[in-house]
């Protein structure tokens, strides 16, 4: 099979001729539809992180397409159906997060495309017990992205609990945000987009934003306080300016959800009197389960969200690096198969 492989830190990508994997016990062999480029596939070819992945290894955790082979204790039904492979790869599922429905926390999990290969392939392993179906009214183009942008920014709105009318400030339009901003109006938010670039903002309006603050010319946080301030900012750009910017724009009450990772082991300035007078809550959100994801299919094929994508090829991984570097790509880059 072809695969798009990491060799080592900051290099390009070498795609390369490898021998299709056979699914172990537990697992699935998923044929590659579609398989999106996630910032952190970039962060992990580059050992940007604390936690580093072992090159060589594939990237890709936004991976979809037909099961076509299981190994030893995996159902034969799941031959012919189609499913996503995230984040995720697998969890424990016995360690209290895992039990309590947030297997996103499980500190034994192993994840796609970073601990284990992952989607920039022709065919992926994948444990059975993480794969998420994809429903038959959403595309395979569509569901790449969905798989971990969509899933990602719609935990972000609900551990914010966002209700209606309440200010969602989006920090970063892109192929996060531009999914963040369509789960925070389906909950009845106002939605503020802030960005640099005025090709995502263009995309924020198109979409539906109540504001649109671009950050180069303006203070985003004099914007929103305008607009009445914010009452939950979710931060999807990897800048802490951004971070310090989302929090300072928040009304008393105000949720800050941090998701982005910035490429150091960044640290915001959290003042003390004002998150204790102003009841300022600051939440981590990372990906989420496959429960949401399941709910992020159903949105999508009840016809309630958009995927805005352009679809490349696995060998042109190197040049859509520098297109999302370069913040050229409007939204999401899918490979297609
Ligand atoms: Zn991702
Ligand atoms: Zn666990």
């Amino acid at each position: 099979m072809k695969a798009a492989v990491v060799t080592d830190f900051g290099k390009p990508l070498e795609i390369q001729e490898l021998p299709t994997p056979e699914p172990g016990p537990g697992q699935v062999l998923v044929k590659m539809e579609a398989s999106g480029l996630c910032h952190t596939d970039i962060h992990a070819a580059h050992g940007d992180w604390p936690v580093k992945p072992r090159p060589p290894f594939i990237p890709g955790h936004e991976g979809i397409g037909p099961v076509t082979a299981v190994g030893a204790g995996v159902s034969t039904d799941l031959i012919g159906k189609r499913v996503a492979v995230p984040w995720l790869g697998s969890s424990c599922g016995t360690c209290r997060y895992c039990v309590s429905g947030w297997e996103t926390l499980c500190e034994a999990q192993v994840n796609s495309g970073y601990s284990v290969d992952g989607c920039y392939a022709e065919y992926a392993v994948a444990s059975a017990g993480a794969v998420v179906r994809v429903p038959d009214g959403v595309t395979s183009f569509d569901a790449a992205p969905l798989t971990c942008a969509g899933v990602t920014t719609y935990k972000a709105i609900k551990v914010a609990r966002v209700v209606p009318a309440e200010r969602v400030a989006v920090f970063g339009i892109g192929g996060l945000g531009h999914l963040a901003l369509q789960y925070a109006r389906l909950v009845g938010g106002l939605v503020t987009a802030v960005d640099l670039e005025p090709d995502k903002l263009g995309l924020a309006h198109r979409l539906g934003a109540d504001q649109i603050v671009n950050a180069r010319t303006h203070d985003p946080v004099e914007e929103i306080r305008k607009a009445g301030g914010a009452d939950v900012a979710v931060v999807l750009a990897a800048a802490p300016k951004a971070f310090e910017q989302a929090y300072r724009s928040l009304n008393r009450g105000g949720r800050l959800v941090m998701v982005a990772l910035p490429a150091d082991d960044a640290a915001i300035n959290v003042p003390i009197f004002e998150t204790v007078l102003g009841g300022i809550s600051v939440i981590g959100s990372i990906v989420g389960t496959r429960q949401d994801l399941t709910e992020v299919f159903a949105l999508h094929a009840a016809g309630r969200t958009q995927v805005i994508a352009e679809t490349r090829r696995l060998d042109e991984v190197n040049d859509s690096f520098d297109e999302v570097l370069g913040g050229r790509a409007e939204a999401r880059l899918v490979f297609e198969f």
